[in-house]
């Protein structure tokens, strides 16, 4: 393999989500340097990570909360790592403060399944801050949870701070680190390992050349899922089609570029799921976050039946998402995949029916109407005066079918007690015309599958060794199986474990050895930033990052041996 290197670095760092900001904080907070390489342009950087409800979840004794999350793991993780999880968020919130995100987090609710044992040792954490992108007097519709809130100059509820403010903190902490260096519009395309398979280096793109960048302790994988790749969730995922309302730029690269150097995979078929929006709009997909209640509403499958009680759906849980799986081998379908949401006149007159602050509409890929009209207008959303009209309208081969099963609800509206279970203050009639109905996939915000990791973030081979130099955080194989655990699971997951993954990469010792030596090498890439000098490859404007050049090694000098920090043991 040819020894010449474009760039180098301590610790290089895949994809600029919430993951990959807490493994560039954490390995700078002990004196490393470290480059994140982002496939997308910064003005239209949308990680999932921003486009998020921002909810973060913290543990509160180790042992309860591992015991908590193996049993919502169901069997899929091994116990060591859901306690290494554990143990990371007992001081996650803290942690967030002292690198300076400045989130002004308040604990707002708990564990997603309070009956498992430990579960009061998990914590849902929120920004208590009111969001600025809201005009007074406007309806939202927040992510959590589907209840629109009135928001008024009287100030008696604000929408809070969501994903978008989240990550901006994360990104001012990463800004004000002279030791941390962001490239934009640079995807990796190959991780290059020695001839011992230890993770060296990485391969990307930039301005459509390529270039090589050493990483002189680790890589880590923070390329988010693969829920914009068809391939990857045909093969893997439970049913088909599922959509997803997150980054469109998670495409699954780090699986792929973990399994071209031996990785293991586990829990592909595992996703965070729920029903959700999608659309089709010119040949551009769109996902939705959808708030169903309230007042009242009916989820029916394809034959206009309902088929499972649709409260934990309006709750935003996670659990209804098992039962749009349901296979028809007689019929060679899904007989629930799209099902079809209908409602009356009062739900519609609430606000948007989609998350309007996060997810699609949040991050600017769609500018949904606040009075839901113009997707009225496009034919997203069904309307008439009668169910009979609405069912023939949106398709059903038998639309008596749904005006049964909707005089069936509401009947059972009036006696209080609903064939599926709901609970009485769900069971609100659907008697205010005229009726909507919009179909619903299954999907979520996220792919839960990706490389096999350890308790210390490594990615393994299928024979359970860790691949040297190579590490794993954030969706990409999140340490989540059968049941998420609580609101905030996946941002607790990516920040726990991007932590991990750079303090592994760098060991404990780095920070004391490389004080004196990294100050001072800071002190000369600051000047040389001032100077505009950038060796190696120049960005697209030719820019150096505040601190870009701070710490990293001219070009070609990398794999000859160690630059400073010397007798700091290398641990794969
Ligand atoms: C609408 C919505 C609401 C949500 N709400 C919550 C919530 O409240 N709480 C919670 O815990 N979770 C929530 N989630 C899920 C959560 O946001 C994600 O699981 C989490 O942010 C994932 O973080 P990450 O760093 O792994 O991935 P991301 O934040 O998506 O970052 C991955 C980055 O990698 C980049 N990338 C991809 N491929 C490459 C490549 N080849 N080279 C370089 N870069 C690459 C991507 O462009 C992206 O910037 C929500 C998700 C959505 C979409």
């Amino acid at each position: 393999m040819a020894d010449t290197w474009d760039r180098s670095a301590d610790l290089v760092v895949i994809g600029f989500g919430g993951a990959g900001a807490a493994a560039a904080l954490a390995g700078a907070e002990l004196g490393a340097s470290v480059l994140i390489l982002e496939k997308q342009p910064e003005g239209r950087h949308t990680p999932s990570t921003s486009m998020s409800g921002g909810i973060v979840m913290a543990t509160n004794d180790v042992e309860r909360a591992t015991t908590y999350l193996d049993r919502c793991a169901g069997g899929m993780i091994p116990i060591e790592v859901s306690r290494a999880w554990a143990a990371k968020g007992t001081d996650l919130v803290q942690w967030l403060d002292k690198v300076g995100a400045d989130l002004a987090l308040e604990r707002i609710g708990g564990a997603e399944h309070p009956e498992f044992e430990g579960s009061e040792a998990i914590e849902s954490w929120a920004q208590s801050r009111p969001s600025e992108r809201v005009p007074h007097g406007t309806t939202v519709r927040e992510h959590k949870p589907g209840a629109p809130t009135n928001v008024s100059t009287g100030g008696v509820r604000h929408a809070r701070r969501i994903g978008l403010e989240y990550f901006a903190g994360l990104r001012g902490a990463v800004a004000m680190r002279s030791e941390i260096g962001v490239r934009y519009e640079t995807p990796a395309q190959h991780l290059i390992a020695d001839d011992g398979g230890r993770v060296i280096g990485v391969e990307a793109t930039q301005a459509g050349r390529t270039v090589r960048i050493r990483a002189l302790r680790g890589v880590v994988l923070t390329t988010g899922g693969y829920e914009f790749s068809d391939e990857m969730k045909i093969n893997y995922l439970k049913a088909s089609p599922m959509y997803f309302y997150g980054n469109p730029g998670n495409t699954g690269d780090g699986i792929r570029m973990a399994q071209e150097v031996g990785a293991d995979l586990w829990h592909m078929n595992q996703m965070v799921g729920r029903a959700i929006g999608h659309f089709d709009l010119d040949g551009q997909e769109l996902n939705f976050v959808i708030g169903i209640h309230p007042p009242g509403y009916v989820i029916t499958d394809r034959y206009g039946r309902r088929f499972a009680n649709e409260y934990p759906q309006a709750e935003m849980k996670h659990s209804f998402y098992y039962e749009l799986l349901r296979y028809d081998a007689e019929k060679n379908e899904y007989p629930r995949n799209p099902c079809y949401w209908f409602f009356d006149q009062r739900h519609m007159t609430n606000g948007p029916l989609v998350s309007s602050l996060g997810g699609t509409v949040g991050a600017g890929y769609y500018d949904w109407s606040p009075d839901n009209s113009r997707e009225v207008a496009r034919g997203w959303i069904k309307q008439a005066a009668s169910f009979g009209a609405l069912a023939a309208e949106a398709g059903f081969a038998d639309p008596a079918e749904v005006v049964h099963t909707i005089e069936a609800y509401n009947q059972g509206c009036a006696a209080g007690q609903d064939a599926f279970g709901r609970p009485e203050s769900s069971l609100i009639p659907l008697d205010s015309p005229p009726y909507y109905c919009m179909p619903l996939y299954p999907g979520g915000p996220n792919t839960c599958g990706g490389p096999r990791r350890d308790e210390h973030a490594r990615i393994l081979t299928p024979f359970g060794q860790p691949i040297p130099g190579l590490y794993g955080a954030g969706e990409l194989g999140e340490a989540v199986g059968m049941l998420y655990p609580a609101n905030g699971g996946n941002l607790s997951e990516s920040v726990c474990f991007g932590r991990l993954a750079a303090e592994h990469a760098l060991g404990r010792v780095l920070p004391l050895l490389r004080r004196f030596a990294g100050n001072r090498r800071n002190l000369q890439g600051n000047t040389a930033a001032r100077r505009g000098v950038d060796r190696g490859f120049p960005g697209p404007a030719g820019r150096v990052p505040p601190g870009f050049a701070g710490g990293l090694l001219p070009a070609g000098s990398a794999g000859r041996g160690r630059r400073d920090g010397g007798g700091v043991p290398r641990q794969g």
